[in-house]
């Protein structure tokens, strides 16, 4: 059922058009990830549906009520941000009941919402710290926990990972899909990492330019992308795009061909479709990533491959590919499906 709709909105930055016309519905309960590259509006349109930046045009309907421009402390939604935003002077405890007290309520119930969320988020033995005396993991929560208190209709989290380092990033990532479990809290998360979109999802959203290029779960992109944005976008390391003319029973519309580097192959001098030189060997332990130069054409791909390689770098290779598994674009950048 749709819960959060937002329908034809718009945003107008003096002349620049920030977001074209973006239409989106989402089910309560669901966690959605809008993903994209800087600057592709992800952040805009979050604001735009905590009412932090104005809607220029369309609605943002919420649980069956029209809040296109309704102040942002009347939409029942909150937002964690990148930055934490806590108030340094205020103890955890204090920060976390903020809203609430602000809002007038009871004092057990303070307590009662203020102890459950501490201890969903592990923050209990730290109730009484300010922030400047906890980690930035620990910080991060707090700010969660600040959200939790006020049960809103909808969580919004912007970027919240960012100004964590890369070891704390990945257990925050887990720490926030197991509070996504538990709360079964509907959630729109911003972030420019494919990663985190990929793993935090029920639904990503990818946006590019101010419009939506594609919305579906992560195994939809990573399996069916719309168009050669998203097919780059998702996954790691990128789709190899190549020219068509490698390729033998395609569509005749086909200009790029795209494949995961998973699904090309080395196999014996001569056995394989595509040939070239070996550039450079990435070997990751659990995997290998084999760089390839293309004769002639001088176009590069990457092989993934699992076993460790009996090739070295300037060898000549040659390569197969998993027919089953192409996606091919034509002249416009979309899929031929
Ligand atoms: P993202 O979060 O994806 O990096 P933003 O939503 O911040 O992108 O920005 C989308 C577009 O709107 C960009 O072109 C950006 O330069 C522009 N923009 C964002 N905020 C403002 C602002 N306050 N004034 C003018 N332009 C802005």
């Amino acid at each position: 059922m749709s819960y959060l709709e937002l329908k034809n909105v718009d945003k107008y930055y003096g002349d620049v058009h920030a977001i074209k016309g973006v239409n989106l519905t989402i089910n309560k309960g669901e966690f959605i990830v809008f993903v994209g590259p800087s600057g592709c509006g992800k952040s805009t349109l979050l604001r735009m549906i905590a009412g932090l930046e104005e809607i220029n045009d369309g609605d943002l309907v919420l649980d069956g009520n029209e809040i296109t421009h309704q102040a942002p402390s009347k939409r029942d939604l909150a937002m964690v941000f990148q930055s934490y935003a806590l108030y340094p002077h205020m103890t955890v405890e204090e920060n976390m009941s903020f809203a609430l007290r602000i809002k007038g309520e009871e004092q057990s119930i303070i307590d009662q919402k203020v102890a459950k969320a501490a201890d969903t988020l592990n923050l209990t033995p730290y109730l009484k710290r300010t922030p400047k005396e906890l980690s930035g993991g620990q910080r991060q929560r707090v700010a969660i926990g600040r959200a939790i208190v006020r049960s809103p209709k909808v969580f919004l989290f912007d970027e919240p990972l960012s100004n964590l380092d890369a070891a704390l990033r990945g257990q925050t990532r887990v720490e926030i899909a197991e509070l996504h479990r538990d709360l079964n809290a509907t959630s729109i998360y911003v972030t420019h990492d494919q990663v985190e979109a990929m793993t935090l999802a029920d639904r990503v959203v990818v946006l590019q330019g101010g419009v939506i290029e594609q919305v579906g779960t992560p195994m939809e992109l990573y399996e069916a992308p719309a168009n050669k944005f998203v097919a780059q976008f998702i996954g790691q390391p990128q789709m190899n795009l190549l020219s068509a003319s490698y390729f033998s029973g395609i569509s005749a519309d086909a200009v790029d061909v795209g494949v995961r580097p998973e699904h090309f192959s080395i196999v014996d001098a001569g056995q394989g479709a595509i040939s070239g030189q070996v550039e450079l060997i990435e070997a990751l332990g659990n995997e290998t990533l084999i760089h390839v130069c293309l004769e002639g054409s001088g176009e590069k791909l990457i092989v993934r491959q699992y076993e460790q390689p009996s090739i070295k770098v300037r060898d000549s290779v040659s390569i197969n590919y998993d027919a089953s598994h192409l996606h091919q674009f034509d002249a416009k950048g979309e899929a031929i499906r």
